[in-house]
């Protein structure tokens, strides 16, 4: 089917972003030619119900997800979740992007880890439902397929060993070399994480959230 007859196509992408890093940006960048998105939404979350730690503050959050994502054409850092207040429940997201956008194809996106956990979410059936769900294949995650939903789409990308908690912790304990930060954050976010001080290596006058 031409685009012009087809529905729209909608990625969505949720994620702490707590940073953003380049597992993330790759991910996005092959939804987007791989599945012939016409827009990818990436949703940093708000109170992730799912996270047992507390996230960096949400401008902090928002910031990075800009700077990691917005140079990519079709790509849109979309603020909602971080706005809701109470828990951030993906089938919410879903329903609103739904009724602001008729008629339009949505594709959730994940990582393994997260399709492995995916029938723990807040009415999953609901979600899937709502949208095709597209994974990521990663390191270490098992890969099983939840019984009565249908095979998830699969992005072709080689598995990329990164996580957030990694590099949080990698940051804090100043064992990033500049070689590591450089394969596996986007530059200017990594310029960002050390103007504001992130993630332990505070930098006094130099923490405060944009506004
Ligand atoms: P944390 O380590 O803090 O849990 P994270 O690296 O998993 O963070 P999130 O922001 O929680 O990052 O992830 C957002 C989405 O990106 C999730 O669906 C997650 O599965 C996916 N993702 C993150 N890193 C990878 C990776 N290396 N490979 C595949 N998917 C990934």
């Amino acid at each position: 089917m031409s685009q012009a007859s087809r529905p729209r196509r909608i990625g969505v992408f949720g994620g702490a972003f707590d940073p953003p890093h380049q597992a993330h940006v790759a991910l996005a960048q092959a939804a987007l030619s791989q599945l012939d998105l016409d827009e990818l939404r990436i949703l940093p979350t708000g109170d992730a119900w799912h996270k047992a730690r507390r996230l960096s503050p949400a401008p902090h959050r928002l910031a990075m997800a800009r700077l990691a994502f917005e140079g990519l054409p079709g790509a849109v850092v979309d603020e909602r979740e971080l706005r809701r207040e109470g828990p951030s429940y993906t089938i919410d997201t879903l329903e609103a992007l739904a009724l602001e956008m008729p008629g339009a194809e949505f594709v959730l996106l994940m990582g393994g880890d997260q399709w492995a956990a995916f029938t723990g979410w807040h009415r999953w059936q609901d979600i899937a439902a709502h949208a095709r769900l597209c994974v990521l294949a990663r390191p270490g995650s098992a890969q099983a397929l939840p019984a009565g939903l249908a095979p998830a789409l699969r992005l072709e990308l080689p598995p990329m060993d990164v996580s957030a908690t990694a590099l949080r912790e990698a940051l804090a304990d100043g064992h990033l070399s500049s070689e590591e930060q450089a394969r596996l954050l986007p530059e200017a976010v990594a310029r960002y994480i050390s103007t504001h001080g992130l993630y332990g290596r505070p930098q006094p006058g130099l923490t405060a959230p944009p506004a």
